[in-house]
């Protein structure tokens, strides 16, 4: 069979999309190949069509666990046989999935980095025959990335163990400094890289100075219609937009990860499906949802990176036709970024305790508790210690980036039931409550299965199908358990702290330099480059976008604002070289420390290509003005 019979055999699509028959031909040829493709590029497809062709089995690795749960459902709806590994996961869900591969001949296993420190994992895999590796979300390996993920260093690991399976990377945000990263990171040997253009032809690139922001919102959807998405920091404010919003006449919703399963699952359904014309969200929203007609995309807040600007901005307008992305700005919005910068990087003293004070509340001694994972309560540790909690936040992820300790926010299971008596008897219960009737009854009728294993339940299902609240329905769970008619497991949520190493003694605790000042210049690099962006003196949107992923743009895009208002060409040329000077001389001189290429070209990049930056320091470094040593830059004296 050939790539395109698979996919027209197991997904119906009649033709590949730009680059993906590309990407997969260089994979089943054995290359290493990067694929560089946008949010809804299709990426999924570039390495389960060609994994089917392989012999053996293909890891991926991805990481969030709700990305591996979907990704895995989707495949055995197209009855294709999958796995996945965490570890937050049980040894029985463990076991298995292990039988799976094993009896089923389970063509993937996904997998999240953290599992690939385990050595009995990465045991296990070296004994089956893995054709091919695929890195999703590939710019997590890069401490350049913006969502670095020290994790993902452990890939290393399989890559030993598999040395002749070709690697797949894949992501939709790369600069072109990430891309070699990532080729670096991942060993790869002579790497294909495929990059589809960032510029999308459909979508109209709008900044709008507004002091009331909601009114703004309003007016633009007032002015616009069809599916849309706000995007908002807060999680109090999506509510609070929402409702405006609907007080206004315009239908709205709204999510974030604090809420339930079910009611995050039943609002994304309803603007899915068009019952809903605006999702008022925080980025917790977008991961997965794949609606080809969305119109307009507002951003409330300002984004921290034109990463993510760019991959959330990017929802909208899939179908190809005229859309909006609107990112409103007031004058306190450059502020409050650069503060929020800052706020990441608490004293190191304060991490160093912080770290003391988690082991204790975990009772784990000096020594101990290498390669476990522990339920942490986090309000509980913030409460207990009067900690504010994105201070802790930033510290724990300090420490993880550092290697001492790794933080797994709020992992969501729900609700389980197994059914344990005999179905006959089912029939004939005795001195239930009339709600524990109803439930069971509606369990019977909306679920498959429930007599050979645990099935996950929807509580809001349950209680829009019998009008029961979902106290009720708990109530009548627990009665039905202890009657000994069914199993429940309640859902829960919890967040994890893994060891991947044995708590350190205070006096050998180190916080890098890379994980703390070069790691804070790197951010703090992403957030001028979004003001930057932001700014109206910036020239044609879609061109700054475009360099800043290493693209040359070769027109302006002509669509959004800047462009419309004529200004974009003459404002921001980019500047010569003798413009230049000065302002790298300035950059140095305000790094005594000394300052390596790739902070000074992220934080220069809006002025000039990294080629005019390399080669004017080449020129100030001839001539004497600044010394170069250990790789770093210093104002010579
Ligand atoms: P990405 O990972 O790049 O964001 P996905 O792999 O999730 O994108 O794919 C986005 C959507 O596009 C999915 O719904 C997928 O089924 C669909 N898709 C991918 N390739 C094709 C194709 N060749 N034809 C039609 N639809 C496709
Ligand atoms: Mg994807």
């Amino acid at each position: 069979m050939s790539p395109l019979d698979i996919l027209k055999k197991y997904w119906g699509y009649d033709n590949f999309r730009p680059l993906q028959q590309e990407i997969v031909n260089s994979v089943l040829s054995g290359h290493d190949t990067l694929g560089l493709m946008p949010t809804g590029g299709g990426k999924s497809i570039t390495f389960q069509v060609p994994a089917l062709l392989m012999e053996g089995i293909t890891v991926v690795v991805t990481p969030l666990i709700s990305l591996m749960k979907d990704q895995v459902d989707n495949l055995k709806k197209r009855r294709i046989k999958a796995v996945f590994f965490h570890s937050g996961m049980s040894a029985e869900d463990r076991r298995k999935s292990r039988e799976l591969i094993y009896n089923a001949k389970a063509k993937f296993i996904y997998t999240s980095p953290e599992r690939l420190r385990n050595p009995g994992f990465i045991q296990e895999l070296r004994m089956m025959k893995i054709s091919m590796i695929v890195v999703d979300e590939a710019h997590c390996i890069s401490q350049w990335g913006y969502d670095f993920r020290p994790a993902y260093l452990h890939i290393k690991n399989l890559r030993k163990i598999a040395p002749d399976a070709p690697v797949l990377a894949l992501t939709a945000t790369a600069t072109p400094q990430v891309a070699d990263d990532i080729c670096r990171q991942l060993l790869m040997k002579d790497p294909v890289v495929f990059r589809m253009s960032f510029s999308r032809k459909n979508l109209n690139y709008i900044v709008r100075n507004s002091e009331t922001k909601i009114n703004e919102v309003f007016h633009i959807l007032s002015r616009t219609s069809g599916s849309s998405i706000v995007y908002v920091r807060s999680r109090k404010r999506t509510r609070e937009i929402a409702d405006y919003l609907c007080q206004m006449g315009i239908s709205a919703t709204f999510y974030h990860a604090g809420l339930d399963y079910d009611v995050k699952a039943l609002r994304q359904n309803e603007w899915q499906k068009g019952n809903v014309r605006v999702m008022v969200a925080t980025n917790a929203f977008g991961m997965g949802i794949d609606k080809p007609d969305v119109r307009v995309v507002i951003h409330y807040d300002t984004p921290p990176s034109l990463e993510e600007y760019y991959q959330e901005a990017g929802r909208a307008g899939r179908d190809g036709l005229k859309s909006y992305v609107v990112l409103l700005r007031a004058k306190s919005d450059a502020g409050v970024l650069r503060r929020r910068v800052t706020e990441n990087f608490p004293e190191r003293e304060f991490i160093k305790k912080l770290y003391e004070r988690v082991c204790n509340f975990l009772k784990i001694s000096i020594g101990e508790g290498y390669d476990n994972l522990y339920p942490f309560d986090l309000d509980k540790f913030c409460k207990t210690f009067n900690y504010q909690q994105r201070q802790c936040l930033s510290a724990l992820h300090i420490l993880s980036q550092s290697g001492y300790i790794e933080f797994l926010e709020e992992t969501e299971y729900r609700s389980r039931v197994l059914i344990t008596m005999q179905r006959e008897d089912l029939y004939d219960l005795r001195g239930i409550s009339q709600n524990s009737e109803i439930v069971l009854q509606k369990i019977l009728r909306l679920y498959t299965g429930l007599f050979i294993d645990y099935v996950d339940i929807s509580e809001t299902i349950i209680s829009t199908e019998t009008n029961l609240t979902s106290e009720e329905i708990y109530t009548a769970l627990l009665e039905l358990s202890r009657a000994k008619v069914l199993s429940f497991i309640p859902k829960t949520r919890t967040s994890y702290i893994y060891l991947p190493t044995s708590r350190e003694e205070p006096r050998y605790l180190s916080i890098p330099r890379t994980v703390y000042e070069d790691r804070r210049e790197i951010i703090s690099g992403r957030v001028e480059a979004m003001i930057g962006y932001a700014d109206d003196s910036a020239g044609c949107r879609e061109s700054a976008i475009l360099r800043y992923f290493g693209e040359e743009p070769i027109e302006n895009c002509g669509r959004c604002d800047r462009c419309r208002a004529g200004g974009s060409r003459s404002k921001k040329e980019k500047l010569t070289k003798e413009n230049l000077i000065p302002e790298i001389l300035n950059f140095i001189s305000s790094r005594p420390y000394g300052v390596d290429f790739r902070i000074i070209d992220h934080h220069l990049s809006a002025l000039a290509s990294s080629k005019s930056l390399a080669e004017t320091l080449s020129f100030l470094h001839n001539e004497g003005y600044i010394k170069l040593e250990n790789g770093a830059y210093f104002l010579a004296e």
